[in-house]
């Protein structure tokens, strides 16, 4: 393992590993078969590239989709890792040169489709070869349980007998137990370990919010958070992602369309042009993202409701796989489930017909329920929470509005099922609640109920919503082929009034203003000096015919607006960046951030870990003595309350600077109180977002409080709420 830490901060500059990273490589270290689980974006990747690179012999592995393979591919050799790939989009030409390539012992690994792996010769000319390991990627697709079965996949039973010494490791997202046993199986694996990472995705702020018309206005609003940056935005039918990329042109935004209906080149051209950051947002059907693995995805917007959570899941995750904040927002319209059941009556056997429409109605739950979404996707895969609260979703941070009396209008709900003898659906149940006139009811009697008219002074539409909450959230079961209502054993709970669902009021809400202002981990960097960063990265990957994220990660680029490192030695401290990369970038790199900084007059070669005084624990450690010159130059003029801007001015360093040392100065003095720097009616604001929801999360304050603040302020309010506990 000492090894294997070498080898990553040689060739892929990190210096920590992702959850289970270290137990997988541990496995094909040994030789141990294994089924390895992480979610989209846990670095599977890495869990053979590294022990490919410490072991003898040739690493293979088998990839479904070419476009995946000729990324990674790409990203290796970038970072100076001997790897090829072979499939049959290539020329006879190239083919036998990687084959030469192997034959004469040069290659660490091989990117290999299952077809081009198992023709005849090609698997014997291989086990005359010294493997270190076989790997099959994206593992599900040997499955009919998976969502995405490739019936190539299939044939990959073979490997064992082609090659009975050598390890086969499984690498999947897919977390059921059915189809991670079926993988086994099929691949006919030893005793494999099986490692299950946590599918919790702690980065991704999930949020739910019911679509006003066209939605166009909501994903406006979620795209202008994230200006200049990258966004997906999903929608259910192809007229849809026609319209909304349509309109997201017309009001100036770069996006592209991207659907089955379109001609493999304008799918190609469109997903180009996404990856390479011509364009800034991708208007999808689901069509869009498989193969797709750009890390530095900031929001994910489902323009309508997904068909299952399978699929949200998978989606959604496409966001954040760099590990910093992004957002997950799902619009849902009270028609979305009614497109589906169609989509799904239509077209699939009757036993495919029943799985879907339950998967739909676990979508459809999540959609309108009102429980932590971390907690809601993690159970629906079988896994928990740590912990009351995720800390980054709508519910936890208190954004949804809830009804004040959710017992008493449950109760009127409920007991109007009752009523109704358990024998009708939610759409006529909601007619009785209203009081309505239609002949059906009245020819039944049922305006003679003592629930006839309960909630005659709301909309049906609303009632028929709170009728979905509750069966969400598991208070009402819908059964049988009309969708028929009962009350479920915690439905006779809230009856007897020993639990209070939570029912959410109408969806008023309106978009909320944009703030405009850069999440969390943008702490410390200058923004300035990244966008320069960015277009310099953009034109090295025109030049290279490369993605502009095989150049360097979002991460990277902010470690280097952070550290703004003036040599190529301090250049390999960032994070992201290892000696393959620091060798043909550095000089560029370092080159502009010098530049940058003098000409800005920045601070340079920053050691975030020394920079950041410690927050004083609670034990009481004292915080780090300063010796620097302009610190104490700054701490004076705090001292005598003069504003950011004025320090700034007089001591001739950026606003930005100046806030890092505020920011320290705050925790240095344990000061609880933020005037002269925000006022005080703000701060009571900032205070009590932070009590009610339970946390101090600055982007979340943000949110909250629609562009009344700056984001300097929320920092500097939060680093006096932390004081004060
Ligand atoms: P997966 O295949 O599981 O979806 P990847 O292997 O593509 O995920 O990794 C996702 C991103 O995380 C990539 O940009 C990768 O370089 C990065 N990554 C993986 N492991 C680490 C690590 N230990 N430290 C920092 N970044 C990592
Ligand atoms: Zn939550």
């Amino acid at each position: 393992m000492e090894r294997m830490a070498e080898i990553l901060r040689r060739h892929w500059g990190y210096s920590d590993l992702r959850p289970l990273q270290r137990e997988a490589m541990a496995s094909v270290l040994r030789g141990r078969d294994s089924i390895v689980v992480l979610p989209t974006g846990g670095g599977k990747s890495l869990c053979f590239q590294a022990p490919a690179l410490g072991l003898a012999g040739l690493a293979i592995v088998v990839s479904p989709l070419i476009s995946l393979m000729k990324d990674q591919v790409d990203a290796l050799t970038d970072s100076g890792v001997a790897a090829a790939r072979l499939d049959s989009s290539q020329s006879p030409d190239e083919q036998s040169d990687v084959v030469a390539a192997i034959r004469r012992g040069e290659l660490k690994i091989l990117y290999v489709s299952p077809e081009r792996l198992l023709m005849n010769g090609f698997a014997r000319f291989l086990a005359s070869q010294r493997l270190s390991l076989i790997a099959v990627d994206e593992a599900h697709c040997v499955s009919m349980w998976g969502h995405d079965f490739r019936p190539e996949y299939r044939q990959l039973g073979a490997l064992r007998d082609a090659f009975p010494k050598v390890a086969i490791h499984a690498y999947t997202a897919t977390a059921t137990k059915q189809v991670r046993d079926d993988i086994a199986v099929q691949l006919r694996l030893r005793s494999p370990e099986v490692l299950v990472g946590s599918f919790d995705r702690p980065n991704l702020i999930y949020s739910v919010e019911p679509r006003a018309d066209d939605g166009v206005r909501q994903v406006r609003a979620v795209l202008d958070r994230h200006a200049d940056e990258s966004s997906i935005v999903y929608c259910i039918r192809r007229a849809d992602v026609d319209a909304m990329a349509d309109k997201l042109v017309g009001a100036g935004y770069r996006a592209v369309a991207y659907h089955a209906g379109l001609t493999d080149d304008a799918r190609r051209e469109a997903q180009d042009a996404f990856i390479r950051e011509e364009a800034d947002v991708i208007v999808a059907t689901v069509a869009f993202g498989m193969g797709i693995d750009k890390s530095n995805v900031r929001a994910v917007i489902h323009a309508g409701m997904p068909k299952s959570l399978e699929h949200y899941q998978q989606e959604s995750g496409r966001a954040g796989r760099d590990g910093l904040d992004a957002e997950c927002v799902l619009l849902y319209g009270a028609g979305d489930y009614g497109v589906w059941k169609y989509i799904i009556e239509q077209s699939e056997s009757e036993q495919a017909k029943r799985v879907a429409l339950a998967k739909l109605g676990d979508m459809a739950a999540y959609a309108t329920g009102a429980a932590c979404r971390h907690r809601a996707i993690l159970r629906y895969f079988g896994q928990e929470l740590d912990g009351p609260s995720c800390n980054a979703c709508d519910v936890c941070f208190g954004d949804l509005e809830l009804v004040d009396d959710a017992l008493v209008l449950a109760q009127k709900i409920l007991s109007c099922v009752h009523r109704l003898e358990e024998r009708y659906g939610g759409d006529y149940t909601a007619a009785v609640l209203t009081g309505s006139r239609e002949e059906r009811i009245l020819t039944s009697g049922h305006d003679a109920l003592s629930t006839y008219g309960l909630l005659a002074d709301e909309p049906k539409k609303r009632v028929r919503d709170w009728i979905e909450q509750l069966a969400g959230q598991g208070y009402l079961a819908k059964e049988g082929e009309y969708n028929t209502l009962s009350i479920t054993p915690s439905g006779r709970r809230v009856l007897r009034g020993e639990e209070t669902p939570r029912l959410l009021k109408p969806a008023v809400r309106a978009a909320r203003a944009t703030a405009g202002t850069p999440l969390d981990s943008w702490e410390g960097v200058d923004r300035g000096l990244f966008d320069t960063l960015r277009v310099l990265r953009r034109g090295i990957a025109e030049e290279k015919k490369v993605p502009a994220y095989i150049v360097f990660g979002d991460a990277a680029l902010r470690d280097m607006a952070r550290r703004r490192p003036t040599t190529v030695e301090a250049f390999l401290d960032v994070n992201g960046v290892g000696e393959a990369k620091a060798r043909q970038y550095g000089d560029t790199f370092v080159a502009a951030i010098r530049e940058v900084c003098r000409s800005r007059d920045l601070e340079t070669d920053i050691d975030p870990e020394i920079k950041a005084v410690p927050k004083p624990t609670r034990r009481g450690a004292k915080a780090r003595p300063t010796v620097d010159l302009a610190r104490s130059l700054v701490y004076e003029r705090l001292d005598r309350g003069q504003s950011l801007d004025a320090v700034a001015d007089a001591i001739g360093k950026s606003a930005d600077t100046v806030l890092e040392y505020l920011l320290d100065y705050v925790r240095e003095k344990k000061l609880t109180s933020p005037e002269p720097w925000v006022n005080a009616t703000m701060f009571g604001r900032i205070s009590e977002i932070a009590r009610v929801t339970g946390t101090a999360r600055p982007i979340h304050i943000l949110r909250q409080l629609n562009g009344l603040v700056t984001y300097d302020e929320v920092k500097i309010a939060v680093a006096c709420i932390e004081n004060g506990e």
